[in-house]
């Protein structure tokens, strides 16, 4: 089989950087998991499936016949530094990286037959070649015999100041204190979830970024991988 690195932890923490940087140097293929949830909640959302707000009445079903018909595919774009996400043969916008696509994908993500249909596609990507696994449950759940896991963390406002800086650079506005609430509201749905909850894996090596650059982070972990 062929190797598997698994970096889990909440969104912000810098995962998608260490994920990108580490599949470029080793020559490994990318798995954005939560890309998949946000397809999965995009497309829930457009066919009417979300409620005004929790889980309650989602049809879990009707979003699981829906996860079944998607093809989707990563392309890794060096100009971007993540992954370009192909569903169904068409490129998908950047809308699908924005936080509310993010809450679309939190609320989908709690159905148990939605992550076991997920499941079974991201497994069948370790099949082919080495793979940097970016998620929630890579090391717990969906590669447990992972050659390395790293739960990557930072405070809420730590993440939350990350977060503002990228929309201010973006020429957008920010409003900290909304960020900072969307952000726990998203950490509180997918760390008590009662299937595949965020959470480090035993054997992971945990690390806080709220002190560290990217650079920094990279570093550490690339060591780790090397050790
Ligand atoms: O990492 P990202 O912010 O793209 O993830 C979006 C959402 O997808 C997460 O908040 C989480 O609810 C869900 N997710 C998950 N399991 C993963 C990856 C993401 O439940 N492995």
């Amino acid at each position: 089989r062929y190797p598997v690195i698994c970096i889990d932890g909440p969104s912000g923490a810098g995962k998608g950087t260490v994920t990108w940087r580490l599949a470029q140097a080793l020559g490994y293929q990318l798995l954005d998991s939560g890309a998949l949830y946000r397809i999965v909640g995009l497309k829930a959302f457009e066919a009417g499936l979300l409620g005004a707000d929790g889980c309650q009445d989602i049809d879990e079903q009707a979003v699981l016949t829906l996860t079944q018909g998607l093809d989707i595919v990563f392309v890794p774009n060096e100009a971007s530094g993540r992954v370009d996400i192909i569903v169904n043969g068409d490129a998908v916008g950047e809308q699908v990286r924005n936080e509310t696509v993010g809450g679309y994908a939190s609320k989908v993500a709690v159905f148990p037959k939605v992550r076991q249909a997920l499941l079974t596609l991201q497994q069948k990507m370790a099949s082919r070649s080495g793979l940097v696994a970016d998620g929630r449950d890579m090391g717990t759940v969906v590669f447990p015999d992972a050659d390395v896991k790293v739960y990557l963390t930072a405070s809420a406002k730590a993440r939350a100041e990350r977060r503002v800086t990228q929309l201010l650079s973006a020429g957008q506005t920010a409003d900290f204190e909304a960020i900072l609430a969307t952000i726990k509201a998203r950490d509180e749905r997918d760390e008590n979830r009662a299937t595949a909850p965020s959470k480090p894996a035993k054997d992971a090596l945990l690390l806080d970024s709220s002190y560290l650059d990217a650079d920094s982070v990279y570093a550490q972990v690339k060591k780790y991988c090397q050790d």
